[in-house]
Formats: C-alpha cells, structure tokens, sequence
C-alpha cells in the first residue's frame, strides 16, 4: 500500500471544511493529518465526529502552524481575511496549499505566486470538473463566435453567500476575456443601475442572484443577432468541490514548485 499522503483542512468546521473531511476520509491513500478552525469555534472536537463519522482520534485545533506542521498538503476554504496567514505558512513550510476561498484580491494572488516560488499552490475559485469544462468551452465560444455576440454572464449563490460576482463567475468572464484576447479587468460590467446607457461593443456583463440555498448556478449567455448561445453548470451538491479540491491535494505530490489552476490538475 502506497503511504498515504497527509491532508490538513483549515476552516475545518465550515460548510465547506465539513465536506472536505468527509471527502479525505473516504480517499483512498490519503489520511486527515489535522484540521484549524477559529479561536472558540469547534476547537478540541474530533474532526470525525463532527461530521458524524467515526472517531478520527485528529482533532480540532487553533493554531494553523500546527495543522501545516502534521501535514504535507492543506486545503483552505476559509475567507479572504484568513488566507494570508495560511499562504505564509505554506511558503516557510514548503508545504502544498490548495485554496478554493474565493472573493481575493490582487494581494492574496501576488503573495500567493510568491509563495509558489517555494511551494506548490493550486488555487482555482471553483474546483468542480463541470466547471472547469466550462472554462474551456467559454473560451472556445468567446473565441469563435467573436465580437458581435454580447457575452453576459449570470450567477446565483446561496443566501449566505458574501462575495459577489462570484469567483467562478469572475473566472468564466476572464476566459470569455481571454478568448477574445482581452484582460477582464478592461471591458468587464460588474453592477448596472438606473441611467447606464445603450450596451457598449465588447463589454462582458455580470448579473448576481442570491436566495435560498442554492450551492451554485453559472449561465455564460452570447447573444447575437437573430440567436443566442447558453451554456450553463448547476452544481446540486458540494461534494463536487470537496473531490476537485481532493484530487488537487493528491495530485500536488512531487510536483514541483509553483502556481497551479484545476485545469493544470484536471490536464485541460
Ligand atoms: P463557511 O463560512 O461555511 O466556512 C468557512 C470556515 O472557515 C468557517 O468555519 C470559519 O470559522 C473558518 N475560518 C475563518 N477564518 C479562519 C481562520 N483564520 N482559521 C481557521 N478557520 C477559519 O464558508 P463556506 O461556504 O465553506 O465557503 C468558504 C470559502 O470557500 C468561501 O470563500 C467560498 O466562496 C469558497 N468556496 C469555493 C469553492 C470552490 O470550488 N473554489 C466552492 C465552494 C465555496
């Protein structure tokens, strides 16, 4: 038997954290090295039990050095404002870290890149295998079917949700972006309200639903004169991020050092 390779999840006990645990435990050749959560929440639970598993004997702790320290990967699904901690950690380390938390700006990904001057990151702001098809194929559209068809793209989340545009969302738009060899950043439309004005050529628009407890929706619409094109992924579970994230974890061993999207995972 192959030795198994030892996952740490930080922000353990999220929505998130939850499905990841339940993910590693059923993996074969991965082991749960460790788990961090926030001071008061959840500390000192074994990280079995608190998704209604067997006893795992790990349990939750505060100190992310120490959950870096028990494990060769991390997986971060926690906040924006918890993740710079984490990305230095995995550079003093040399340890892996994959990073799904999603709303990050310019700062997290610098120090992210820097880090993976030392490390392996893979960070993806969605890491379901249907979504990442979907990045493909949005370029591929954006690409051939040019500048006369209006892309829009169409997202909702769950009720609880803090970020918006979503990150996938954002991630379709740059690869519409990118097909029509733009940066997303120059021609994208995040928010209209009230007087805006006739649609200008190449814009790539957003549109944010929130409600209920919707895991995630994403509509990439090209709208042309006389047709439009949809494509569209409905995620009906969280599993699917919890295994994408898991397969990076595995995959992240003995590569070598640095900065990884799940289409570089998934060989896209
Ligand atoms: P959540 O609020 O349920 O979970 C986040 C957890 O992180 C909480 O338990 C919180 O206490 C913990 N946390 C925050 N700061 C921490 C710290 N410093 N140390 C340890 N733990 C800390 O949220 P969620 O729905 O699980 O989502 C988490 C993130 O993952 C969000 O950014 C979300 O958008 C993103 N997400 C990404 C994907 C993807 O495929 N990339 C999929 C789903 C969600």
């Amino acid at each position: 038997m192959a030795t198994p390779i030892k996952i740490g999840i930080v922000g353990c006990a999220g929505r998130m954290g939850r499905m990841l645990i339940q993910e590693v435990l059923a993996t074969k050749d991965a082991a749960l090295a460790a788990g961090s959560e926030q001071p008061g929440a959840h500390i000192g639970e074994d990280m079995g039990t608190l998704v209604g598993a067997a006893p795992t004997n790990v349990r939750v702790v505060a100190d992310a050095g120490a959950v870096f320290a028990a494990s060769s990967v991390v997986i971060d699904f926690t906040a924006p404002a918890a993740l710079p901690a984490h990305t230095k950690l995995a550079a003093a380390t040399g340890k892996a870290l994959i990073v799904g938390t999603t709303g990050l700006g310019d700062g997290h990904i610098a120090a992210l890149k820097d880090a993976a001057k030392r490390t392996v990151i893979v960070q993806a702001a969605n890491f379901s295998l249907g979504v990442n098809v979907l990045l493909s194929l949005t370029e591929k559209l954006a690409f051939t079917l040019g500048p006369e068809y209006d892309i829009e793209v169409l997202e909702m989340h769950h009720r609880h949700k803090v970020d918006a545009p979503s990150g996938t969302a954002l991630a379709l738009g740059a690869s519409a972006a990118r097909g029509r060899g733009k940066k997303l950043n120059e021609v994208w439309r995040k928010v209209r309200d009230g007087q805006v004005g006739a649609r200008p050529a190449g814009e790539i628009g957003f549109a944010t639903l929130r409600g209920g407890d919707v895991f995630g929706d994403h509509t990439v619409i090209f709208a042309g004169e006389g047709e439009r094109v949809e494509v569209s992924h409905k995620a009906s579970s969280r599993s699917n991020f919890a295994r994408g994230a898991v397969r990076a974890a595995m995959w992240s061993k003995g590569k070598e050092s640095g900065f990884y999207s799940m289409r570089d995972v998934l060989g896209l």
